[in-house]
């Protein structure tokens, strides 16, 4: 046991950083990735590395850079484990790279949301969603597989919500709620890191209650699972098909 976590903790380690997540992960949207830049279809330039490089936790999070971007590699499809202290794949994320693709501001975004179909065990809803890069169509398909599990499953998927314009709890960085890219589900059931204590870099446990049927679900459509952090948000799911490319996520190396 001990030699399997310190071989997945090298592995961990090597896989870091590659520009190519980001051409797997995107398709079309993304046409060219190096170690020095990325291209966006609709000819945006965004730098690879940025020249500050942050050393601190908490200057990570406010500065990562798109390399910084995929550096922890998401175990996807993995069994539900504490995860190790920070290691919260997903998390750190460059601002700009969103606001190119879904949307600059507010009203920008808005004006790539569509409203898709949520199946609950009361009915259907609607919930506002991006259309750029078919995340629209990903979550609705995501909805339509969740309604086929057994209820004691689907009651982790009601209260729902997608879209809200707003910046992440005591930061100035905004949630990817924002983008129309995420989704919180069963938000009075489920845990959240900030229970235990404000600080990002305190020495906190791990909860969750959200089951596997439904995170592995999301992960097969490019969506990653807060729960998967060590800062746990078990309610949420982004889409951030970079880290589920070949090229960046652990799954084809356990
Ligand atoms: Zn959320």
């Amino acid at each position: 046991m001990l030699f399997r976590s310190l071989f997945l903790g090298v592995l961990t380690l090597s896989l870091n950083a590659s520009p190519l997540c980001y051409t797997q992960g995107y398709g079309d949207l993304i046409t060219h990735a190096d170690d020095k830049s990325i291209v966006l279809k609709k000819g945006l330039t965004l730098p690879y590395t940025t020249p500050t490089q942050p050393i601190t936790w908490e200057d990570k999070m406010n500065e990562a850079d798109l390399a910084m971007q995929v550096s922890q590699s998401y175990d996807q499809g993995g069994v539900q484990t504490p995860p190790a202290y920070l290691f919260d794949p997903g998390r750190l994320r460059y601002q700009p790279f969103f606001q190119a693709l879904y949307g600059n501001d507010k009203k920008a975004i808005e004006k790539n949301l569509v409203t898709i179909s949520w199946p609950t065990l009361k009915g259907t809803i609607k919930l506002p969603v991006n259309r750029i890069g078919g995340v629209d169509q990903k979550l609705y398909a995501i909805g339509q597989e969740i309604a086929q599990l057994p209820k004691s499953d689907r009651i982790w998927a009601e209260g729902a919500t997608t879209y809200c314009y707003r910046v992440i709890k005591d930061t100035h960085r905004l949630s990817m709620h924002s983008f129309g890219i995420a989704i919180d589900l069963a938000p009075t059931k489920t845990q959240y890191w900030k229970s235990e204590s404000p600080s990002e870099t305190a020495h906190i446990g791990y909860h969750n209650t959200m089951p596997m049927s439904i995170v592995r679900i999301f992960e097969k459509h490019g969506f990653i699972w807060g729960g998967r952090w060590y800062h746990y948000d078990t309610m949420h799911f982004e889409y951030r098909p970079e880290l589920l490319a070949p090229a960046c996520t652990t799954q084809n190396h356990l």
